[in-house]
């Protein structure tokens, strides 16, 4: 993945993101010309185009740096998962940030070997991690906040730049 195709490395990310926090709050302001449905449109191309490039068993940053979000009606499930009774694993192992619940524990206990030991059940929110199809994609911070961390996102909103001539000149 990253290597040969000379796409950000899953372990690079974090210090290229933070170098280009600024750049970013630019290209953000810059998209505001442009209407959700142009851009919709042309993330959901990038991103199917980078899902077949970017090799997410070489990379798990999501599951390795950050805690899932679950549904109340998924603990049952993830408990039986983890062998465990279901109100020792909620008390174990889920919390509540105030709007949602989620699994406290980086890396997520579930991950073995770089993959999901339990793809099949596994919560909503990764499933539909990175939350790239949700409409709408310039005002969506949970998206952008994942550009530190998801390899895929880094590459579609870079890509993005380059299609929308975004030029960031840092004086
Ligand atoms: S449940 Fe699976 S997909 Fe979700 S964070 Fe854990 S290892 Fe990753
Ligand atoms: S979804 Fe993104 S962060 Fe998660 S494994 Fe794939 S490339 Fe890495």
């Amino acid at each position: 993945m990253s290597e040969a195709n000379n796409y950000i490395s899953p372990t690079e990310i974090f210090t290229v993101a933070r170098a280009k926090q600024t750049e970013n709050i630019f290209f953000r302001k810059e998209l505001k010309k442009f209407s959700s449905i142009i851009i919709d449109e042309q993330v959901k191309k990038l991103m199917l185009h980078f899902y077949n490039e970017i090799d997410c068993t070489k990379c798990a940053n999501c599951c390795k740096h950050l805690e899932p979000g679950i549904e109340d009606n998924e603990i049952e499930k993830l408990a039986e998962k983890k062998g465990m009774d279901v109100i020792e694993f909620r008390r174990t192992f889920v919390d509540f940030d105030g709007e949602a619940l989620f699994l406290k524990t980086k890396p997520c206990m579930f991950l073995s070997d770089n993959k999901c030991s339990i793809y099949d059940s596994r919560p909503q929110a990764c499933a539909l991690y990175p939350h790239l199809e949700q409409e709408h994609f310039k005002y969506k911070k949970n998206v952008w906040s994942n550009y530190s961390i998801c390899p895929i996102v880094f590459e579609v909103i870079e890509a993005l730049k380059l299609e929308l001539k975004f030029e960031y000149k840092n004086s």
